[in-house]
C-alpha cells in the first residue's frame, strides 16, 4: 500500500490493513511470518515543517525462525507501535547532505515522490522488534560439539573441557611463532 503524499496534501491518510501468512518475505534474515500481519495507523504532512511526514501506527504478527543454539522451532510474537518522521528528498540539497552528517542526523529517514510503501516501514518495525541472537529460551543448552545431541533433550555426558592443555599449548605455539616473525 502506498502511503500518497498527493492524498495527504488532502487529507490524513488512515490505514488498517491485514497480509496473510508469508505474504511478508524475511527469509534474508532467516525467519518467516508465520501468522497474519496486521496493521492500523495513519500518516499526515506536519504542518509548517516542509514537507515533514509523520507515520504513526501499530504492527502484530508472529515470526518463526530456528534457535541459533539448538536448531528448535521458535517463534516471536510481535506487538509494537512506532511514531516515524520523514523529511521530503527534495529538501537534501548537497549542502545540507554535508550539514546532516556533521550532526549526526544518520536517524532521519526521507521520502521520494509519490510518496511511501507501508509493507516496507512495517517490515522494518518489525525486524527491530527481534533479537539479535534467536533463542527457544534465555537457558537454552544448545548442541553438543561433540555428540550433536540437542542438550535441552538430553543429558549426553559428553565432557567438553573449553580450557584443555592441548588448545592452551597449540595457542602459545601460535603466539611465539607470530613474534618471531616481527
Ligand atoms: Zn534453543
Ligand atoms: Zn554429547
Amino acid at each position: 500500500m502506498l502511503l500518497s503524499i498527493k492524498e495527504m496534501e488532502v487529507r490524513k491518510v488512515r490505514f488498517s490493513e491485514t497480509w496473510q501468512p508469508s505474504e511478508f518475505d524475511f527469509s534474508d534474515s532467516g525467519m518467516t511470518q508465520s501468522a497474519p500481519l496486521t496493521a492500523e495507523g495513519s500518516a499526515e504532512i506536519l504542518p509548517h515543517t516542509g514537507g515533514e511526514v509523520r507515520v504513526q501506527g501499530k504492527v502484530r504478527t508472529v515470526l518463526a525462525a530456528e534457535c541459533d543454539r539448538c536448531l528448535a522451532p521458535t517463534t516471536y510474537p510481535v506487538d509494537a507501535s512506532f511514531d516515524l518522521f520523514y523529511k521530503p528528498a527534495a529538501e537534501l540539497t548537497a549542502a545540507e547532505d554535508d550539514l546532516a552528517l556533521d550532526e549526526g542526523e544518520a536517524e532521519i529517514a526521507f521520502y521520494e515522490m509519490p510518496g511511501l510503501e507501508l509493507e516496507d516501514i512495517l517490515r522494518e518495525q518489525v525486524l527491530l522488534q527481534i533479537p539479535m541472537q534467536k533463542l527457544c529460551s534465555e537457558s537454552c543448552k544448545g548442541i553438543c560439539a561433540v555428540c550433536g545431541a540437542n542438550r535441552n533433550e538430553v543429558e549426553c555426558g559428553c565432557e567438553v573441557h573449553p580450557g584443555d592443555d592441548r588448545w592452551a599449548g597449540l595457542s602459545h605455539i601460535q603466539i611465539g611463532s607470530s613474534t618471531s616473525n616481527v
